[in-house]
């Protein structure tokens, strides 16, 4: 039998060739785990939706599952409408993102005798403010400057994107020990943080229900909570694609991310859109 250990045990992470065996037309058999002799992946018999919930839930078992022994092949669709539900809460000004360069932003409005923000901070971070003003499109209904807006935060934030991956990749790479076995791929990585990055869609219900009367405070915790649960799930998926943690290149790549969107949004305002 030619090996092809493109399979792995939900468990524990071997390669195997087959999750199943037949034995004639209705009857098969689950491949059982030689390391862990557990049953190497229990999902392929259940329903989608289990699955789903066990994702949410951040089963690792689950993250194995989807990425290693599915045909899921719609990674791409899914980064980019992820992508879109992102760039809507930019676009609205809705979002943590928002919250932190407002108030950023803010001491640098709020009092001129604001020590911290005039000494500790350089230029190049206060003079990107007037891009990220709510008021800079509020004056301007016009409808084409408000889908103008929608590109360049959509830019802005696949930028970011993609500063994060190139990021976290490479800080893992260079972390790697000698011994590991693991070599990763970057469209494994991909696939993986479209599958983490599906935390973003439970800032929607703030999305969809919130409005003027909802508190600031109220979606800063919301936000916050989200911001907490989203960066678990990327650590538990990043430790199931890379085979070991790596919670400082998070947290640095997550950093460098945000810090690229900061600077994209006014470049692209300034320069070409
Ligand atoms: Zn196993």
């Amino acid at each position: 039998m030619a090996e092809n250990k493109q399979y792995r045990c939900v468990n524990c992470g071997k390669p195997h060739s087959a999750l199943f065996k037949t034995y004639g037309p209705s009857v098969l058999k689950l491949t059982k785990c030689d390391k862990c002799k557990g049953i190497v992946d229990k999902y392929i018999e259940y329903d989608p939706v289990i699955v789903m919930i066990d994702i949410v839930l951040i089963s690792k078992e689950a993250q194995w599952h989807v990425l290693y022994n599915t045909e899921f092949k719609s990674y791409w669709k899914l980064f980019i409408i992820l992508v879109m539900v992102e760039t809507y809460g930019l676009w609205r000004r809705d979002s943590l993102f928002n919250i932190a360069v407002d108030s950023f932003c803010g001491m640098q409005n709020g009092s001129n005798n604001n020590t911290f923000f005039n000494t500790v901070v350089p230029e190049i971070f206060k003079n990107k403010c007037w891009a990220w003003e709510q008021q800079s499109r509020s004056s301007n209904n016009d409808l084409f400057i408000m889908e103008k807006d929608f590109y360049v935060q959509f830019i802005s934030t696949f930028s970011g994107i993609v500063m994060f991956i190139l990021t976290f990749h490479g800080l893992m790479k260079l972390t790697k020990p000698a011994s590991s076995r693991y070599d990763v791929s970057l469209l494994r990585v991909i696939k993986g943080f479209s599958l983490a990055n599906m935390s973003v869609l439970f800032t929607l219900p703030m999305l969809v229900w919130g409005n003027a009367d909802t508190s600031q405070e109220t979606k800063t915790i919301h936000y916050l909570l989200v911001f907490g649960y989203s960066f678990m799930v990327f650590f538990n998926v990043f430790t199931v694609v890379y085979g070991r943690g790596g919670a400082r290149a998070l947290a640095a790549s997550a950093a460098l991310r945000f810090l690229a969107s900061f600077h994209v949004t006014p470049a692209l305002r300034t320069y070409i859109l």
